[in-house]
């Protein structure tokens, strides 16, 4: 792995440090493995809800009423409103949950009106979430990394600074 405090390529030693200039490389890699699985997880999670309303799209037999309409255009609202809030969130987590929320007012919505197109609708605005989280991440990941970088410089012994 590359080590971010001293750009080298590293293998970290034993207690999942740099052997070059000791910066505990492990953990902070192990952080971000974390995030892109979690990221991943919670994107694949959305998909799971597409294949479920495909497979029930002929069974599922909800007929188009003025309520559920209502419910429709409330959805839409409600996901507008929940991609201001994702722009706004810090954490990548709960960014990614953010994403997720307009297709699950989406397969609600689809549950009370049988409508494929308005899934489909409330799913395209979840996907166009997670494109605009996917585009931040890396510079995310690069703000964790000079944060850990600048901890531990601060935890050095002054003696190291010159
Ligand atoms: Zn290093």
């Amino acid at each position: 792995m590359r080590c971010p405090a001293c750009s080298q390529v590293i293998q970290p030693d034993r207690t999942g440090k740099c052997p070059l200039c000791g910066f505990p490389a492990r953990e902070l890699n192990r952080k971000v493995t974390t995030i892109y699985a979690t990221t991943s997880a919670i994107f694949f999670s959305t998909l799971v809800y597409a294949l479920l309303v495909y497979l029930m799209r002929t069974a599922h037999t909800a007929q188009p009423t003025p309520v559920a309409n209502t419910m429709f255009w409330l959805a839409i609202g409600l996901s507008v409103a929940d991609g201001v809030a994702m722009l706004v969130v810090n954490n990548i987590t709960v960014k990614a949950a953010l994403c997720e929320v307009p297709a699950i007012l989406g397969l609600c919505v689809f549950f009370l009106s049988g409508e494929v197109a308005e899934f489909v609708a409330l799913l395209g605005i979840s996907v166009a979430l997670f494109v605009l989280l996917a585009a931040k991440i890396p510079s995310y990941i690069n703000q964790i990394e000079q944060k850990a970088i600048q901890e531990w410089q601060q935890q050095q012994p002054e003696d190291r600074s010159w």
